[in-house]
C-alpha cells in the first residue's frame, strides 16, 4: 500500500487546482479521476468538420505522450466548443481571471452585438428585438475552457495524476485514511493518506463514497442536500463554416417558449468556425426518453426557424446531456430545481473524521459556490486550512 500525504479525489478544475497549490507548497500527493479524462464538468468537444464527430475532451493519456497536446496551439485551440462551461466573468471574480492571465490564456468578450430572436409561443413566428449585453461583460477563453485544465495539467508532475480510478471507499484507521478506488476492469487500488481533499460535489461525495465510520449524521445531510451546479443541464452546439446570422444584424442570441432549446447564444470561436449553443427547456426525464438523433433533429429545425434555413445543415453537432453523466449528476440533481446551492461546511467538525477531510470542490465555495471561479476559491481555502501537521510532511 503507497503511503501519500495527501489525496486529492477529482480532477476537475478544483482538484487540479489543489495539485497545482501542493506543487508550489512542495507537498506530495496523488489525484485520483474516475474518468479517463481531466477536466470534470469542464469538456469541450473539438470539431473536425465532420457531422456528427465524436465529442473530444482533455486525454491526459495523449498529452503525456506529446507534449504539444498539453498546451493548445492555435490551430486546433479555433475549432474547440464548450459542452461545459463558457463564461468567467474577470470584474468580480479577480482571483480566477489573475490565473487565467498568469497562464498566459486568451480571452474575449462573448459575441452579443446584433439583434436577438424570441420565440413566445408555437403558433405565432419568432419576432427579432434589440439584443442587450451583459454587464460587466462574459468573457470566454480562446481554446474553450479546457484551455485552462490544459495549462494547468501542463505545469503539474504527470506521475502524481491517476485517471480511470472511481474511488469507492475511505476508511479511517491507525491514525490514516486507506483510500479505496477501482478501474474499470474492477482492479481495486489502495493508497494510505494524512488528509483527503473532495475535489468533487459534495452531493457526489455523499452519494457514492462510502465512509468507514460513516461521517456525522448532520454533514452528511448537507452534503446530500447540496445541488451540483449545472447537472440538470444538457447542452446542444451546431457547428457551420462561418457565423452567417452575423450577415444579418443578429447576435446569435434567442430566447424560445417553445423549445427544445429555451436559451441560444453565440459559440463561434475567435477565428475559426461559427456556431450556436443552446440549454434544452425539456427535463432531464423527458430527455431521457427521446433519443440523441430525434434531440438533434428538433435542435436544427428550432435553429432554422430562428436563424433562417442555413441553420438546419450544420457541419457538426453535438450534445452533452450533464444529468445523465452519473460522474456529475445524482438522482437528485435530475429533479432538483437547479438554484445555486448555499455553501455547505467543507469539514467534519466532530468525530472520527475530524482534520483528515476537506472538501475542495467548488460547491464549497462561500463566494461563487458552483461556478468555476468557485473551483478556485475552494481549492486554495482548501489547501490554506491544511493541518499543520501534514504540510510539514
Ligand atoms: C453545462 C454547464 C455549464 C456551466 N456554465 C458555467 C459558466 O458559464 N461559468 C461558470 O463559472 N461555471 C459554469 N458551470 C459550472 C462549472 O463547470 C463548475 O463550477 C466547475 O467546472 C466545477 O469544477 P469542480 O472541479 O469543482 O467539479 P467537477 O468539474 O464536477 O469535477 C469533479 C471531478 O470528480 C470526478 N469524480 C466524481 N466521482 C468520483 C469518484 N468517486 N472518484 C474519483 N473521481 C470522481 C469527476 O469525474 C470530475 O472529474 C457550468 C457547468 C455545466 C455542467
Amino acid at each position: 500500500m503507497q503511503d501519500v500525504p495527501i489525496v486529492i479525489i477529482g480532477g476537475g478544475l478544483s482538484g487540479l487546482y489543489a495539485a497545482f497549490l501542493l506543487e508550489q507548497k512542495g507537498i506530495a500527493y496523488r489525484l485520483l479521476e474516475a474518468r479517463d479524462t481531466l477536466g470534470g464538468r469542464i469538456a469541450v468537444a473539438k470539431s473536425s468538420g465532420m457531422i456528427d464527430a465524436e465529442p473530444v475532451v482533455f486525454d491526459k493519456k495523449a498529452a503525456d505522450n506529446d507534449h504539444s497536446n498539453k498546451i493548445s496551439d492555435n490551430a486546433e485551440s479555433n475549432n474547440v466548443f464548450d459542452l461545459g462551461p463558457s463564461w468567467f466573468w474577470p470584474d468580480y471574480q479577480p482571483q480566477l481571471s489573475s490565473l487565467i492571465e498568469s497562464l498566459n490564456l486568451l480571452c474575449f468578450a462573448q459575441v452579443e452585438e446584433g439583434d436577438m430572436m424570441v420565440e413566445r409561443a408555437a403558433d405565432q413566428p419568432p419576432v427579432r428585438m434589440q439584443g442587450y449585453k451583459s454587464a460587466p461583460p462574459s468573457m470566454r477563453l480562446v481554446g474553450g475552457m479546457a484551455a485552462l485544465i490544459e495549462a494547468l495539467y501542463a505545469r503539474l508532475d504527470a506521475r502524481c495524476i491517476m485517471t480511470n480510478q472511481k474511488v469507492r471507499q475511505l476508511t479511517k484507521s491507525d491514525g490514516h485514511i486507506e483510500v479505496q478506488s477501482e478501474d474499470s476492469s474492477r482492479y481495486m487500488t489502495t493508497l494510505r493518506a494524512q488528509h483527503v481533499l473532495l475535489a468533487l460535489p459534495p452531493r457526489l461525495v455523499e452519494g457514492r463514497i462510502t465512509f468507514q465510520p460513516a461521517l456525522p449524521q448532520n454533514l452528511s445531510t448537507q452534503w446530500r442536500e447540496t445541488a451540483t451546479w449545472m447537472a440538470p443541464h444538457a447542452k446542444y452546439v451546431a457547428v457551420y463554416e462561418s457565423p452567417f446570422w452575423r450577415d444579418n444584424g443578429l447576435s446569435g442570441a434567442a430566447r424560445s417558449a417553445i423549445g427544445p432549446l429555451t436559451e441560444i447564444h453565440d459559440a463561434s470561436t475567435l477565428e475559426g468556425n461559427g456556431a450556436l449553443f443552446g440549454f434544452f427547456g425539456a427535463p432531464a426525464q423527458v430527455r431521457e426518453s427521446v433519443s440523441d438523433d430525434v434531440l438533434k433533429e428538433h435542435c436544427r429545425a428550432q435553429l432554422a426557424r430562428l436563424f433562417g434555413i442555413q441553420a438546419s445543415t450544420p457541419i457538426a453537432e453535438y450534445l452533452k446531456d450533464w444529468a445523465q453523466d452519473p460522474l456529475t449528476a445524482m438522482p437528485a440533481d435530475i429533479s432538483g430545481d437547479g438554484q445555486h446551492a448555499v455553501a455547505p461546511p467543507s469539514k467534519p467538525k466532530i468525530g472520527e473524521w475530524q482534520d483528515c477531510l476537506t472538501g475542495c470542490g467548488s460547491e464549497w465555495s462561500a463566494q461563487f459556490s458552483g461556478y468555476i471561479a468557485g473551483a478556485i476559491d475552494a481549492a486554495t481555502m482548501a489547501v490554506q486550512s491544511l493541518p499543520v501537521k501534514v504540510l510539514r510532511q
